[in-house]
Formats: structure tokens, sequence, C-alpha cells
């Protein structure tokens, strides 16, 4: 999953960034309010990392447009402020969660896979459509008898089809949910990804609309 960080602390951004990065996002970073409307309006993140002090453009009103603008888009504020005003602004705006710098950065994951598995409609800690199952706390992954952990790519592929199970992502689709800005990507990484995921887990765990996509099954 791509991940939007909004932090205008370049220490505090790469520590978070790279966290994430080991976790199997994705992630893109910026630093003031105003980049961070704008790249929000793109729709290529799948959730947000929202400081609320930023130069510019504050946090408080980066979140209140987004909502204005009709995004369910999951925002977990990170702040260094321990106003607890400003944190019951911050949820009333529309905030899934938040957290105080400093925190431990397990606990900022913990609260990703949290609003992430809310956002995809799911309050189990394992994502499924009852036939193929992930845990993103380990990225161990089945599909009917086959078990297997997968590598941070695969885990962002298979999550991305499980997340919208039933619907076809296309190549370009799932290129955005996994790679950041930054990243070059091959022109067969994503078959590469899918070989990997079938291999490990059987042929029939991900399916092919040729000329369109993927799909894992519809939920049961
Ligand atoms: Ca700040």
């Amino acid at each position: 999953m791509r991940i939007l960080l909004v932090e205008d602390d370049s220490m505090i951004g790469a520590a978070i960034s790279t966290a994430l990065k080991d976790a199997a996002y994705a992630v893109d970073c910026v630093k003031d309010g105003e980049t961070a409307s704008r790249t929000l309006e793109t729709g290529e993140h799948g959730a947000v990392l929202l400081d609320l002090g930023l130069p510019g453009r504050d946090g408080l009103e980066v979140l209140r447009r987004l909502r204005q603008a009709g995004s369910k888009l999951p925002v977990i504020v990170i702040t260094a402020r321990d106003g607890v005003d400003e944190r019951i602004r911050g949820l009333d705006l529309g905030a899934d969660d938040y957290l105080v710098k400093p925190f431990d950065v397990n606990e900022l994951l913990a609260r990703m896979r949290a609003v992430i598995r809310r956002q995809g409609g799911q309050a189990a800690q394992l994502l499924s459509n009852g036939r193929v199952s992930l845990d993103p706390a380990t990225r161990e992954a089945s599909c009917e008898a086959a078990t297997a952990l997968l590598s941070a790519r695969e885990f962002a592929l298979l999550q991305a089809l499980l997340l919208r199970p039933g619907a076809i992502l296309t190549r370009a689709e799932l290129e955005e949910r996994i790679y950041g800005w930054n990243e070059e990507v091959e022109s067969n990484a994503i078959d590469f990804l899918i070989h990997g995921v079938r291999r490990k887990l059987g042929a029939s765990v991900i399916k092919n609309v040729r000329g369109a996509g993927w799909l894992v099954d519809k939920a049961k």
C-alpha cells in the first residue's frame, strides 16, 4: 500500500519513512500543507500520516479540505503538540486516529493496520475473502492448504487485491499501490510478483482477466 507522509521535520520524516518501507509500504513524502493537498487530489495513496504543525497550510486545514472533498482516505494525525483541544479538533475533522510524538514506530504500524483494516470493511486481524487470507502483522498468507511468508512487495500486491475482492485491478493500478514516486518500476515487475505469490500459494490464488488485469475472488 502506498502511503503519503506529510512531515516537515526531515529527521523524523526519514525515520518514519524507513520504518514504513521495512514494513512493506511504499512511501511518498511531502513537507508542506499545500503540496499535501495537491498530492491528495491525485487519489494515488491508501492512507495519510499527517503532521499538524506544517509551514503554510497546517495539517488541520489539509484534513478539513480532504474531508470537504468527500474523501474517506484513512488519516492518522502525528503531532508533537500536546494540546488536547487540537487532537479533539483533528478527530472531529475526520482523522481516524492520532499519535503524539515521540511515539514507538511499532505502535504507529499497529494503528495503521487497524485503520486500513477498517477502511476495507474488516474488523478482524486477518484480511480475507474466505479462501485467501493475509496477516498484515506478519505478512503470512494462506490459500486453502498452502501457507507462506510473503516478501514485502508480494504482500503489498496481495493486500491491494484483497482490499477489493472481486474487483479487477490493472497493471497501472497495482503499480500505483505498490511503488512510490522515486522508485524505478520494471515493465514486468507485476508479473514477477504475481508469479512469486502463485508459486507460494498455488496458481489459483490470483486470477488473470486477459487484457484487463488481476483479481482475487469476491468474498463469500
Ligand atoms: Ca511539524
